[in-house]
């Protein structure tokens, strides 16, 4: 029996919400549009109409960049890749080839960092629809779609389970959607998925050589598409993993093809052999100048990045003293993080504990999508009101004697006149307390139980 190491690359495509769409001026919202209602002569390919190329677009392909750490490249240029397709009008795609807008980057996951080949962006085709008409099966187009602004995003091959392709294209979507440039919903199909898999041969018990210097790729690679979530993800790798395993057992070399993934079976099914660059005979778009840029222009045109997920996930573990878990809840879109960010300094104003406003929003989800953060800090100051006679009483003013009596040093600076210590008494209070407590309550049984000894 041989080990395998699964060797997995990705390639995610994001639609880009821009009003127009990539090359005209049509809407670029398709979504659930009257179908062929969105089109024009450019995007319709039709003969002797000239691509405009959307600037918006642009920038945020370049926003997007930034975010993964990419290098943007100051000369960059759009191609035609051509195949034949019925959703493909002009027989040739508007893509980026050899010099896109970015190059490399890196995704950081707590499987340790991926790294990005290239970010670059083209146009969306149309879309094809099989159906019935008076009985008889017809496939038919819409070009609403065709022409909108598609982001791809290259991975190196150096993903070896299901699992972390699963984490890294959440992460992918979750900070695009915090750059807000692309609504990343995969069931409007706004965000889509590819895996190009292939098994390497390890031997039994040795270290596995993953470094991308070092390893040596297998001779073929299998691209599965039809992948429309992440859990379809983990499923369509593993899937596929097992039936690369058996051909590599056998002693056969599984065919370098694309595949498509089945929801109803779990499994992939042949599509078509993969084509090589060379097929899609790539040459420079004519009616569209090379892009240049200097440094200087990059800063005024690429706005200032928001907040990513990784600086609020710091901010609220760090700062706000949140449990890891309840951060990630609360960062679980940027509509939600900034709204918790900004009850957190609300709350640390009035005095109230961040961390006990985080219990309660998590606890009370239904609560948190409708309030404010001062209704959300009121809410949490009610509470405390009615709670407050018992926990007095009863929990926290053992606590609090607890507390003074395992910092007496604390407790003689306090009586020489160090009032601040007061801060690390109400912290350790915190530390000690097994559910969360209102600060300024602490501070005044303090200052009481203080002014007994
Ligand atoms: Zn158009």
């Amino acid at each position: 029996m041989k080990t395998y190491l699964p060797i997995i690359g990705l390639e995610i495509h994001v639609e880009l919400r821009t009003k127009s769409k990539m090359f005209c001026g049509c809407p670029a919202d398709h979504f659930g549009k009257e179908p062929n209602t969105q089109t024009c002569p450019v995007c319709l390919g039709l003969p002797g109409a000239l691509p405009v190329p959307n600037q918006q677009a642009i920038i945020w392909t370049l926003m997007i960049g930034q975010a993964f750490n990419a290098t943007l490249n100051l000369e960059s240029k759009f191609d035609r890749k051509h195949y034949f397709y019925p959703d493909l009008p002009k027989g040739y795609q508007i893509s980026q080839y050899d010099e896109p807008l970015c190059s490399g980057g890196v995704v950081t996951l707590p499987e340790g960092v991926i790294s990005l080949t290239r970010i670059h962006l083209e146009e969306d085709t149309g879309k094809l629809q099989h159906t019935t008409l008076n009985g008889q099966p017809v496939s038919l187009v819409d070009f609403n779609r065709s022409g909108v602004p598609l982001v791809e995003i290259v991975s190196e091959p150096q993903i070896h389970s299901a699992a972390t392709a699963k984490t890294y294209a959440q992460t992918i979507r979750q900070i695009i959607h915090f750059l807000g440039v692309s609504d990343c919903d995969m069931e409007k199909g706004s965000m889509r998925l590819e895996a190009n898999i292939s098994l390497m041969s390890i031997n039994p018990g040795s270290k596995p050589q993953t470094d991308p210097g070092f390893i040596r790729l297998p001779q073929y690679k299998v691209e599965v598409k039809n992948i429309n979530s992440f859990r379809f993800l983990e499923k369509a790798i593993n899937a596929e993993i097992q039936r690369q395993t058996a051909i590599l057992d056998r002693g056969q070399l599984p065919r370098q093809e694309t595949r498509g993934f089945t929801e109803v079976t779990g499994t992939t099914k042949s599509q078509r052999s993969k084509e090589a660059a060379k097929d899609y005979r790539y040459f420079p778009e004519p009616d569209i100048p090379p892009l240049k840029f200097t440094p200087s222009q990059f800063k005024t045109l690429i706005p200032q990045l928001p907040l990513m997920p990784q600086a609020y996930l710091d901010l609220f573990i760090k700062t706000y003293d949140l449990r890891p878990d309840y951060a990630q809840t609360l960062t679980a879109s940027p509509k939600l993080a900034a709204k918790s960010l900004a009850a957190f300094i609300l709350a640390q104003k009035q005095g109230l504990d961040p961390a006990a406003l985080a219990n309660l929003m998590i606890n009370q989800k239904a609560i948190t999508v409708k309030l404010s953060p001062s209704a959300l800090v009121n809410l949490l100051q009610s509470k405390i009101k009615t709670s407050q006679p018992q926990s007095k009483t009863t929990t926290l003013m053992p606590l609090v004697r607890e507390v003074l009596k395992q910092n007496p040093d604390l407790v003689t600076k306090y009586h020489q006149g160090k009032v601040s210590v007061i801060g690390a008494l109400i912290g350790a209070v915190k530390k000690l307390s097994p559910s969360p407590v209102d600060p300024q309550t602490v501070q005044q049984l303090l200052t009481q139980a203080l002014a007994q000894k």
